[in-house]
């Protein structure tokens, strides 16, 4: 882990990035989805643009609703994120 890592309270999720909607599993069902996802398979509501097709909805599970940007798993760009979020599945499987 970089010592590097500043508080920045002005940092915010990347529209666009979409990583914690590919590397990690998830559990509950997810509309299109029924049985969850697998890590690193791609969620059938992420669009083209990689944005949550489901943003606002209530049928966004709460398992999304929760997870919120964090700069130490987002990292400072979409790879580094996917990179440490497919890290943390496997550290937690
Ligand atoms: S990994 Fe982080 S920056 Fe990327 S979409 Fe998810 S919350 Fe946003
Ligand atoms: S439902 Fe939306 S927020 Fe949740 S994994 Fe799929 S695209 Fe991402």
């Amino acid at each position: 882990m970089s010592e590097l890592i500043t508080s920045d309270s002005s940092a915010t999720c990347r529209a666009g990035c979409g990583a914690c909607c590919i590397a990690p599993s998830i559990t509950s069902p997810i509309p299109g989805m029924p049985e969850g996802k697998l890590a690193g398979v791609r969620c059938v509501q992420l669009d083209a643009n990689n944005l949550c097709m489901l943003f606002g909805s209530p049928l966004r599970p709460i398992v999304c609703r929760q997870f919120d940007y964090d700069p130490t798993v987002c990292g400072e760009h979409r790879d580094e994120a996917l990179a440490t979020l497919s890290w943390l599945e496997e550290s937690t499987c």
